[in-house]
């Protein structure tokens, strides 16, 4: 058994007027929202994927199929803590996690420690393993355009405490 692994993980969704905005758990009052069959929440589909690729698991469309109608508008924090189930079933600890959003808009600081809360809630994870940095894309392509949000996440999975 390795005593460490790391995973990479990333998701990109299209802006959506009609839904509201669920960044790493946490709705933001700010909108539009973000389009996908569950509650589009790419930073927590990034981390989710991290963790499985770490583990070497397919992606989180193999676990919830998009064309799957009990997937319908899910938490993802109900993907995030099955993928930390898989984790903990193969014996390994979340050792810690770094998230990157890329988004033109809106403005993220203000909501970043409700997000490192809520996701630190779901992995039974204290808030300071969990790192999220936010950057625009300066105005290039559809990021930068502000088409959508994207969202990178990096995991450092360890035989635990
Ligand atoms: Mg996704």
């Amino acid at each position: 058994m390795l005593p460490y692994r790391t995973g990479l993980g990333y998701d990109i969704h299209r802006f959506a007027a009609d839904r509201p905005l669920v960044l790493g758990g946490v709705t933001l009052p700010e909108g539009p929202g973000l389009a996908g069959h569950s509650d589009a929440d790419c930073l927590t589909h990034a981390a989710s994927d991290a963790i499985l690729g770490a583990l070497a698991l397919p992606d989180i469309g193999a676990h919830f199929p998009p064309d799957d109608p009990t997937c319908k508008d899910m938490d993802s924090q109900e993907i995030l803590a099955f993928a930390a189930g898989k984790a903990a079933e193969a014996g390994y600890a979340i050792g810690n996690l770094s998230l990157m959003v890329l988004a033109e808009r809106p403005k993220l600081r203000p909501h970043i420690d409700a997000m490192r809360e809520r996701l630190g809630t779901t992995l039974r994870l204290p808030a300071d393993r969990i790192g999220i940095q936010a950057t625009t894309h300066e105005g290039l392509g559809s990021l930068g355009r502000a088409e959508g949000i994207a969202a990178l996440a990096q995991v450092l999975l360890w035989r635990g405490e």
